[in-house]
């Protein structure tokens, strides 16, 4: 039996969607990665009893571990440590030594803050100053400690208990500190030895992977020890298992059934992604992009990574066709003979690129991403592709994305990275 956990997130502007949850997806992938079954990730407002209810809930599903976030400011809404020490029975003693610890982070970064020994700024730091009594507090990534309370044994147990700040920053600081302390580290010495492999497939539907891996339990005793989960992100698919590490064998044989039908479709089985795949794939050489539909997509996504000023030179956004003429000379004529959205002129953006940008390599998109503009010949979704690549006749093609506007931008952005690794890969 694993060790499970509980996650509460708690603030109402995540609850409301004011702004995303950073902290529930992080924590929860740590805690995987420890070999903990994350059994609830839920999101609570600023409200006393709504929190109360949570840890309620998850103290009843037998977790043996529950994690929070946010709440621990040193305003009036923030209400984390005096709930949670409620809930555990727990009378909030003031730390002098957190006092003055928390005065001294204060003093440090904000000298000009008035008042700090006897106004409003001092209260504050004694409400964060509260540790309930047999907890370990956490020292302070920000201004607030976080706490770490052990379980409380007995008829009906409380899980161990961690809570830290909401500032994504500051809780992912806070991290090491919570696991290492001895209340945490005794939980996770009980969890099991999980090992997680990742392998992403592009092309390849989920129903026939579902398919394939209804097959494969004939095939392989002990598939169920595997825990497989697969899912869809911009057009290609993910499958994550997790495994006890003495199974790693069981997932190798299914690794084996997996590029044995669809060797052609799985590009990567070490979790690297295209994006890694690319920059290898590079070699050192340069690349430009020429983009119309995609208005700049993929030239965000070469360069989202740092460090990537050694192999991006950079993009033309070519939305019109002057602007395909004048910035990277696709003749008038072949718009005028093929239309906009054709192979000829996706080759002819690319190699324009290419050559303006002096890049080794150019890709380039133009496509019609809806909701109008499409044609019977032409409808929504399709978008021609050119790869450019020094000393090389330029690759084309032509595909066709379901979906919105949103989704064929997306696709298409995801499709021009697979089409350039593969005639990397080509040679
Ligand atoms: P503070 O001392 O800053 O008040 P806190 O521990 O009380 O810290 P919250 O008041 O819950 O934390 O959140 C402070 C800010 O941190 C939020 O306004 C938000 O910008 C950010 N934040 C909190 N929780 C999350 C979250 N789950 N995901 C992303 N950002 C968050
Ligand atoms: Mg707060």
């Amino acid at each position: 039996m694993s060790v499970r956990a509980g996650i509460i997130v708690t603030g109402t502007e995540v609850l409301t969607g004011r702004i995303a949850d950073r902290n529930g997806p992080w924590l929860s992938h740590q805690l995987l990665a420890l070999g903990v079954d994350v059994a609830h990730l839920m999101i609570c407002g600023d409200r006393p009893a709504d929190l109360t209810a949570q840890l309620r809930f998850l103290t009843d599903q037998g977790v043996d571990l529950i994690v929070t976030s946010g709440g621990l400011g040193p305003t009036a809404d923030d209400l984390t440590v005096p709930t949670v020490a409620e809930f555990c029975n727990r009378e909030l003693l003031l730390d002098p030594e957190l006092e003055e610890h928390i005065a001294g982070i204060i003093r440090r970064y904000r000298p000009d803050t008035p008042d700090l020994d006897t106004g409003p700024t001092r209260i504050g730091i004694r409400k964060q100053a509260q540790v309930p009594t047999g907890a370990t507090a956490l020292p302070p990534t920000g201004t607030a400690p976080g706490v770490v309370i052990p379980v409380v044994a007995g008829d009906r147990p409380i899980p161990t208990i961690v809570i830290l700040p909401g500032p994504p920053g500051e809780l992912q600081a806070m991290w090491p500190s919570a696991i290492t302390s001895p209340a945490v580290a005794e939980v996770l010495s009980r969890a099991d030895d999980l090992q997680q492999e990742t392998l992403r497939a592009y092309g390849l539907h989920e129903a026939q992977l579902a398919e394939t891996l209804r097959r494969a339990e004939t095939e392989i005793a002990d598939l169920d020890r595997l825990e497989i989960t697969t899912c869809l992100r911009h057009g290609e698919l993910d499958m994550v298992t997790r495994f006890a590490s003495a199974d790693a064998n069981v997932y190798r044989r299914l690794l084996d059934v997996l590029t044995e039908h669809h060797g052609h479709q799985i590009f990567s089985t070490d979790g690297s992604t295209i994006d890694d795949q690319l920059i290898d794939a590079l070699d050192g050489r340069s690349i430009a992009t020429a983009e119309s539909c995609t208005g700049g997509l993929i030239a965000a996504r070469l360069t989202s990574r740092p460090g990537s000023s050694a192999y991006v030179l950079g993009g033309v956004v070519s939305y019109s066709n002057d602007a395909k003429s004048d910035l990277i000379d696709v003749p008038a004529e072949t718009i005028a003979a093929h239309g906009a959205v054709s192979e000829q002129v996706a080759a002819a953006m690319a190699e324009g690129a290419r050559r303006r940008l002096e890049a080794d390599i150019a890709v380039s998109t133009t496509g019609i991403a809806g909701p109008d503009g499409g044609t019977e010949t032409k409808p929504v979704g399709t978008v021609c592709f050119g790869v450019a690549i020094n000393g090389r006749p330029t690759y084309t093609i032509t595909r066709r994305f379901p979906g919105g506007r949103e989704r064929v931008r997306t696709l298409t952005t995801t499709a021009a990275l697979h089409l350039v690794v593969t005639q990397l890969e080509r040679g």
